[in-house]
């Protein structure tokens, strides 16, 4: 079995913000990352696949179609969108980075013939905000 890892970024704004709690205890939990208006990030994804490799081809997956795939299923769903406003799985969870890698693992998952979705990685990367969220 082979383990083979496709990267991809996309730009995207949040906020974290609790309705059942109160002002006080969202910004004490989420600091500044609680302000409604949200803020902007550059997400950078890894997906990674295993499976055995094609004697033909040479192949787990097509990377190319592998691109694809991801392009179609996250960056076109994702990219300069506002996560807490448009995209439907975070009109319910809070998009941490962590939901986000939920979310993006429901999307990939069974839509890549002949290889095995076995990671999903995500990092926020800090440009557009002086922290991480998640350090307030
Ligand atoms: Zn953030």
């Amino acid at each position: 079995m082979v383990l083979l890892t496709r990267r991809a970024d996309f730009s995207a704004s949040h906020f974290y913000y609790d309705d059942a709690l109160s002002e006080a205890e969202n910004v004490r939990l989420f600091g500044k990352c609680a302000n409604r208006n949200g803020h902007g990030h550059n997400y950078t994804l890894e997906v990674t696949v295993a499976g055995a490799v094609d004697p033909v081809s040479g192949f787990v997956v097509d990377l190319k179609r592998l691109k694809e795939i991801i392009q179609q299923e996250v960056v076109a769903v994702y990219d300069h969108r506002h996560l807490n406003l448009e995209v439907p799985e975070f009109k319910t969870a809070m998009p941490t980075t962590e939901n986000i890698a939920i979310a993006i693992w429901r999307r990939l998952e069974n839509k890549i013939d002949g290889a095995k979705l076995t990671r999903v990685r995500v990092y926020e990367m800090p440009d557009l905000y002086a922290d991480y969220c998640g350090e307030a």
